[in-house]
C-alpha cells in the first residue's frame, strides 16, 4: 500500500484487477457488484459495446478543446435532449461542477432580473459535492465542517416540505431557485411521501415566483430510478437539471442541462471547462444512453429494482431491527433501527459490495444490467449479513 495518498478515503481492504457484468475480481477472488462505483458503472464493468467505443474514440481523437466543434459532443446534447425534453446542455466533468454551474447560472438568471443578492433555497439532509459552493448547498454539517466561511446565499428548508418553501417565498424577495434531490441519495435513498406532488408543488411554486426549479439529478438521473430521469415519474419538467455519475459509465462527465429561459443564461465568457465535453468523455456518454436503449435498461432498472425490494421484504420479515425497505428503480435503502457501517466489511468478507449511508441506512445502487438470478443473489447474501447483524 502507497504512503502516498492524502488520506480522504476510509478504503476497503481489497484492489480489484479487473471486471465483468455485476462481478469484480481482486487476485483471489470474485465479487458482487451492488455499488457499481456508486451508481456509475450503470452497464457494469467491461461491456463490450462501451469498451469499443471508448477504444475507437481513443485511437481517433480523445482531447481537443472547446475552442473548436466536437462532434461527439453535439451528438451526446443532442441525445440528452431528445430524451430529457430539455434545451440546451453545458458539459463539466463531475457532479459538483454540474452543481456549480447550476449554481452560476441561477446567480446570473437574478443578476439579469436586478437582483444583486440571489438566493438558492436548498434541503435538509442534501448532498450537492465538495466543493465550496456545493458543500454550502449541502445539508450535512459533516461535509462542511472546517471549511468556513461558506459560500453564502443559501436557506436551507425541511425536505419534502412545501410549505416551508412557500413560507420562504414569502420573507425573502432575492430567491431565485431552489436545488433539490428527487431522491436524496447521501442522505439515505430518502424518497418524499408523494414524490410526484412534491416536485410537482414545488414547480406550481417556482412558476408563481419566476424562480429556476433546478433538480440535481447527478444519482439519480441516467436510468436509475427506471426513466431516463427521475422527474419523468412526474408530470413536471425542470428549468435545470445537473447529471453526472453513470452519464460516462466511468469516464468522467458531468453536465448542467436546462430548458427555455434557464438555456438561454450562459452567453460567451461567462463559464468554461478545460476537459469538460472532451470527444471521449462525451462518446462514452452517448454510447451509455445508446446501450441503456438497446438493451432495455429503464424498464430493467425498474423491474429489478422492485424484484429486489420485495425479495428483501420477505427474506427480512420478522427481524426485528429492519426499520424499512425501499427504493426507487436500482436506488435501494434497507434502514435499520441502529447504525451498521460495520456492515460494509462484513460484506466485503462476504464477497458483497454495498454501502452504509446517514449511519443506519444500507444503500444498494447495482448495474442496470443487473438479471433476477443475480438480484436473488444478492438478497440472499445481503439478507443474510444483515440478519447475522441485527441479532448480535
Ligand atoms: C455524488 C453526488 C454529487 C457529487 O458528484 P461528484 O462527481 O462527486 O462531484 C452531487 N450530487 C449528488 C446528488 C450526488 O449523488
Amino acid at each position: 500500500m502507497s504512503d502516498h495518498l492524502m488520506n480522504t478515503y476510509m478504503r476497503q481492504p481489497v484492489t480489484f484487477t479487473k471486471g465483468e457484468g455485476v462481478w469484480l475480481w481482486d487476485h483471489h477472488e470474485k465479487y458482487l457488484d451492488a455499488l457499481s462505483g456508486v451508481a456509475v458503472n450503470g452497464l457494469g464493468h467491461a461491456h463490450p459495446k462501451l469498451v469499443d467505443a471508448i477504444a475507437k474514440q481513443a485511437g481517433k481523437l480523445i482531447h481537443v478543446s472547446n475552442i473548436y466543434h466536437i462532434a461527439e459532443q453535439e451528438a451526446l446534447a443532442d441525445k440528452l435532449c431528445e430524451v430529457s425534453g430539455m434545451d440546451k446542455v453545458f458539459f463539466c466533468n463531475s457532479g459538483c461542477e454540474a452543481n456549480e454551474a447550476a449554481i452560476k447560472l441561477a446567480r446570473l438568471y437574478g443578476h439579469n432580473k436586478g437582483i444583486q443578492s440571489p438566493e438558492i433555497i436548498v434541503m435538509d439532509q442534501s448532498f450537492h459535492g465538495r466543493t465550496l459552493a456545493t458543500l454550502s448547498a449541502t445539508g450535512n454539517r459533516k461535509v462542511q465542517a472546517g471549511f468556513e466561511p461558506l459560500v453564502g446565499g443559501f436557506i436551507r428548508v425541511p425536505y419534502d416540505d412545501v410549505e416551508a418553501v412557500r413560507q420562504v417565498a414569502l420573507h425573502h424577495p432575492n430567491v431565485v431557485a431552489v436545488l433539490v434531490e428527487p431522491v436524496q441519495g447521501e442522505g439515505g435513498i430518502n424518497i418524499p411521501k408523494d414524490a410526484g406532488a412534491y416536485l410537482e408543488n414545488l414547480r406550481q411554486i417556482c412558476d408563481a415566483h419566476d424562480w429556476l426549479l433546478m433538480l440535481d439529478e447527478v444519482q439519480t438521473g441516467v436510468a436509475r430510478t427506471g426513466t431516463w430521469f427521475a422527474f419523468q415519474h412526474t408530470s413536471i419538467k425542470p428549468d435545470v437539471m445537473s447529471l453526472a455519475k453513470g452519464l460516462g459509465s466511468g469516464v468522467p462527465i458531468g453536465a448542467c442541462v436546462a430548458a427555455g429561459k434557464a438555456a438561454e443564461v450562459f452567453t460567451y465568457g461567462k463559464h468554461g471547462s478545460t476537459f469538460g465535453g472532451n470527444p471521449l468523455a462525451t462518446a462514452a456518454g452517448l454510447a451509455t444512453l445508446n446501450i441503456i436503449e438497446e438493451e432495455g435498461l429503464l424498464a430493467n432498472a425498474e423491474k429489478i429494482g422492485d424484484l429486489i425490494r420485495e425479495n428483501l421484504l420477505a427474506a427480512l420479515k420478522n427481524t426485528q431491527g429492519v426499520v424499512t425497505v425501499r427504493n426507487a428503480g436500482l436506488m435501494i435503502g434497507i434502514e435499520l433501527d441502529r447504525p451498521c457501517g460495520e456492515l460494509v466489511k462484513t460484506a466485503l468478507e462476504a464477497r458483497l459490495l454495498i454501502n452504509v449511508t446517514a449511519d443506519t441506512v444500507v444503500r444498494l445502487l447495482p448495474p442496470l444490467i443487473m438479471n433476477e438470478t443475480e438480484a436473488a443473489e444478492l438478497v440472499q447474501r445481503l439478507s443474510a449479513l444483515i440478519k447475522a447483524f441485527l441479532s448480535k
